[in-house]
């Protein structure tokens, strides 16, 4: 399985199938700020809208601690309040979500059914937009991407340079650019964008 890590850089939002009722649902990865006193656990542990965690670096086999923050559950980190000395709301903003860290997608999903919750993301087999070809598997980060996506595969030239999600379009299998591939995935891609 492709893990979120090596898709560097992710976004901080994508869109995932929801679990509950398998439409489109957005997925935002929580944040995560290193503790550096120990003296400062406790008001972590106590805090209402932080999480503290102990992690494991896994290559130093270290311990350190954290404080994670779940925006797609508190809104804007500029509400986080009761901060210890030294740590500012502004700390959370900065996109250090957790795969990066520790190699967790941990996060929250919402969706317009009513759901909102934690959600530890399995990517990209939760991605909505993805399609299949032959056997091979083809997918976007969001609609934007997916449009990017969409729009490349049908262009007569596919200059990749044209495209903000040009990256990824780098990884785009060949059997999805194949010319008689084209109308089947732009049609299939187009059913999950309308
Ligand atoms: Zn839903």
């Amino acid at each position: 399985m492709t893990h979120p890590a090596e898709w560097n850089p992710i976004p901080h939002r994508l869109d995932v199938r929801c679990p509950a009722c398998a439409r489109g649902a957005e997925f935002e990865f929580a944040e995560v700020v290193r503790i550096e006193r120990k003296a400062d656990i406790p008001a972590f542990e106590a805090h209402s809208q932080l999480e503290y965690h102990r992690f494991t670096n896994p290559s130093l086999g270290q311990d350190w601690h954290g404080a994670v923050f779940f925006a797609g559950l508190h809104g804007s980190a500029q509400t986080l309040r009761d901060l210890p000395d030294g740590y500012y709301s502004t700390d959370w903003e900065h996109p250090r979500y957790l795969r990066a860290e520790v190699g967790l997608g941990w996060g929250s999903v919402r969706c317009s059914c009513g759901l909102r919750q934690k959600h530890t993301l399995n990517w990209p087999l939760e991605a909505y937009y993805q399609v299949e070809y032959r056997g091979h598997g083809l997918w976007a980060f969001h609609r934007e991407a997916a449009i990017d996506l969409r729009n490349y595969v049908a262009s007569e030239h596919r200059v990749r340079s044209n495209y903000r999600w040009e990256a990824m379009l780098r990884h785009v299998p060949s059997a999805f650019l194949a010319a008689k591939a084209r109308d089947t995935v732009v049609k299939r891609l187009d059913r999950l964008l309308k």
